[in-house]
């Protein structure tokens, strides 16, 4: 009886499998609960939110330690506080510790001590930045990698409390590159305007494959860590190298924020590949975008960018429609997911690895 239950509800989900349940359409965009896991709103102002609320996302605002400044770090952790305490069912919060004072005696223990007091009030994970690695230097002129060893207790402690680390280490790949060889345009138009980042002009600093190998070994060191790799993990150029990864840490995952310009562009140039990679790391991708507020866009103007960009994202994994985006030079096709794997990468992922929106 039981069998032949299973075989009439195998035969039921077979019919119904067709392309009505299988996929989402664009008009599903509103209906579909989102989440946004890397975006940046330092201000009072609820503008961000109210379009999020529109589109149906959830979010995660993320604060760093931008300027190597304990005040800045605190300054954005009480905006992403208040945010919260506005709409906590839709917004939470990562935060972070800083580089300041790294030479003192108790810098470990103020950040340590920062971090408890922020975590106790809900911080859901810790961004480490660029800074490390790229920017912050030691009395002695010394660049600190994130595999530095000062560095563990922190990573130790994150680890035992079981909250995650959001690394944004090292650039794009394109930052050791040229100008005119970068893969995509909003690449090119940054670090046209940041030189200070532009890694192809400082080959004194260090490589793209030391940021890299510096990541792995903090990673290596720190098997419990959580690790969400911002950005793609700085693998943005070829999924097989996010793969790799993925493969080799069971405790890391990737999102997408400011890189979906290099996944459009390995779609022009592979789709198959791009999108063999979604389905197989399913569980591993998250949805982020990087947008954020900072109170000074005009609120029309912030509300059509967010809504633009969300919504060419979600055209671009639900259907297969032909597409182009300022970002790329090529025309790619959207990748047109499976119901299931959306749900992973815009939600699931998200309840799962940060432990948020259950
Ligand atoms: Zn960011």
């Amino acid at each position: 009886m039981k069998n032949f239950i299973s075989s009439v509800l195998l035969i039921f989900l077979i019919s119904s499998c067709n392309e009505e349940a299988s996929y989402y359409k664009i008009s599903d965009f509103e209906k579909v609960t989102k989440t946004d896991v890397h975006v940046h709103i330092h201000t009072e102002r609820l503008a961000f939110y109210d379009q999020a609320k529109n589109d149906n996302f959830k979010l995660l605002t993320i604060g760093l330690d931008s300027h190597n400044k304990e005040k800045k770090v605190r300054e954005q952790y009480a905006y992403s506080v208040y945010q919260v305490s506005k709409h906590p069912e839709e917004i939470q919060f990562a935060t972070a510790f800083t580089m300041e004072g790294w030479d003192e005696p108790n810098w470990l223990e103020r950040q340590l001590q920062m971090l408890d007091s922020a975590i106790n009030n809900g911080a859901r994970a810790v961004k480490v930045w660029k800074n490390i690695g790229m920017v912050y230097r030691d009395k002695d002129g010394e660049l600190i990698m994130v595999d530095n060893p000062k560095l563990d207790p922190i990573f130790q402690m994150l680890a035992d409390r079981k909250i995650p680390v959001i690394g944004h280490l090292g650039e794009p790949k394109n930052c050791w590159l040229p100008l005119n060889e970068m893969t995509t345009n909003n690449d090119s138009t940054y670090y046209a305007s940041h030189p200070q980042y532009h890694m192809f002009l400082h080959p004194e600093l260090p490589s793209y494959e030391d940021q890299i190998v510096a990541r792995d070994k903090m990673l290596e060191k720190n098997p419990n860590l959580i690790f969400i790799g911002a950005h793609l993990g700085s693998m943005e150029w070829d999924v097989d190298e996010i793969a790799k990864r993925l493969d080799k840490f069971p405790n890391m995952a990737v999102e997408t924020a400011a890189r979906m310009g290099q996944v459009f562009y390995q779609t022009h140039h592979d789709r198959e590949k791009v999108r063999d990679f979604f389905i197989k790391y399913h569980d591993r991708v998250l949805y982020a975008t990087d947008l954020g507020d900072s109170g000074k866009r005009e609120v029309n103007d912030l509300h059509e960018y967010l809504h633009n960009t969300w919504l060419r994202d979600w055209r671009f994994f639900v259907t297969d429609e032909e597409m182009t985006s300022d970002l790329v030079d090529e025309p790619f096709q959207g990748l047109k997911l499976p119901k299931e794997i959306v749900d992973d990468i815009y939600l699931h992922n998200a309840q799962k690895w940060f432990k948020i929106f259950n």
